[in-house]
């Protein structure tokens, strides 16, 4: 494809801009965003907030409602949540974009790996791929795109950023914001890091998170062992119904994850809370899942009594003709970058799913390439900062039309 001389001279600012972007993204990576510290999600909100506003015509803060969390002793406890940043841009334009991504990260406060050190072309640190590289991508592919609507006069496109700060949990708060502000969008544009070898994802599985409480009776163990329900025991025998659902429905899995419970040797235990995750193909599966899990909830023993709590949070992101053309569309300005992008499917969930869900169709994986997500080895290829940044303004710029 010819590019016409602005898109061009963009391009080739983008390219000026490197050691700009990597400043920024090194300086918010250093701040501690893990998804309980909401300290550190202020400080880092406050200077994404302080960019965001340069572009849009309104950008704040929103609060969102405390998470409900099933604590270690069976009960229901409030979580507090971080804020959402929102800005929005010709929200009365013909054509309506959601661009957005998380300022959390799975690297709680008191983590060991707080630093970040750049060698060659790899920046080490925590989030720096996941999902901070993308935060900065995000930014600065806006900052161009209005560059261009200025000196086109094209403002056939508006956009909506959604920054929300509790994506590495499931985004349980946040998830309300999604529906609030996506529906009716025509796309959507999540800056999650690409795979390793710079692939797209395609197709995404579905995530159910859940709890079952046990509730049993307490007693002595020496005097009146006759007289305890043993919660632990239960606990374990719904961990093994969980476990033989796996293998009944196609390219789905059940996993126990962990039991809470239990206490002094001398007392049998009277609570435990079995936790498990399911990950699904397709949409049509959830009622088979629920009704496999109500089976479970009912079938129990004299003196014991389950709960279940927790539920589908993102739903399958399956192929669609939308979402497929979304993808060549990208593909195609790739090759215009000179990457060759294509696509995979995964088992991992996003906020991608939620936004598919709402009828937006969105490519999820715009952010940086780099590996080891989730570990003290997380890495980014800082060459990827640009790549991206240009690939996501000459997405926009097709989108547009
Ligand atoms: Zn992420």
């Amino acid at each position: 494809m010819a590019l016409e001389s602005e898109v061009q001279t963009i391009l080739t600012r983008i390219q000026s801009q490197r050691d700009e972007m990597l400043r920024q993204l090194v300086l918010w990576a250093a701040i501690n965003s893990g998804t309980s510290n909401l300290t550190g999600l202020h400080q880092l909100g406050g200077l994404v907030l302080d960019e965001l506003r340069t572009i849009s015509d309104d950008a704040q803060a929103i609060s969102v409602p405390p998470q409900l969390v099933v604590d270690q002793h069976g009960d229901l406890k409030e979580r507090v949540i971080g804020d959402v940043l929102l800005g929005v841009r010709r929200a009365g334009a013909p054509r309506q974009a959601v661009l957005s991504i998380h300022l959390d990260t799975v690297y709680p406060a008191e983590s060991p790996f707080q630093k970040v050190k750049q060698d060659g072309d790899l920046l080490h640190g925590p989030g720096v791929a996941d999902a901070k590289g993308g935060l900065v991508v995000l930014l600065w592919a806006l900052k161009a795109y209005e560059e261009y609507v200025e000196s086109t006069g094209n403002v056939n496109l508006g956009w909506k950023v959604i920054l929300n700060s509790d994506e590495e949990i499931g985004s349980p708060a946040s998830r309300e914001v999604f529906s609030d502000h996506c529906q009716g969008a025509d796309f959507g544009l999540l800056f999650e890091p690409c795979l390793p070898n710079g692939s797209l994802v395609g197709q995404r599985k579905g995530s159910g998170n859940f709890e079952i409480v046990v509730r049993g009776q307490a007693a002595h163990a020496g005097r009146e062992f006759h007289k305890g329900r043993n919660a632990i025991v239960a606990a374990a025998r719904v961990a093994q119904k969980l476990h033989a659902l796996n293998g009944r429905w196609k390219e789905t899995t059940i996993n126990v994850a962990k039991i809470d419970g239990g206490g002094p040797t001398n007392v049998v235990p009277d609570t435990a809370v079995v936790r498990f995750n399911v990950r699904y193909p397709a949409v049509d599966i959830e009622d088979a899942l629920n009704a496999a899990l109500d089976h479970i909830v009912e079938e129990t023993e004299e003196g014991i009594t389950l709960i279940r709590h927790g539920g589908f949070f993102a739903p399958p992101k399956p192929m669609t003709k939308e979402y497929e053309s979304l993808l060549k569309i990208v593909q195609a300005n790739g090759k215009t970058l000179g990457l060759d992008l294509s696509w995979e499917s995964t088992g991992g969930v996003c906020d991608g799913n939620r936004l598919a869900a709402l009828g937006v169709p969105n490519i999820d994986t715009m952010g940086v390439r780099g590996g080891n997500i989730h570990s003290p080895q997380e890495y980014m290829h800082c060459d990827s900062l640009i790549q991206r940044t240009q690939l996501t303004f000459l997405t926009l710029i097709t989108l547009a039309e």
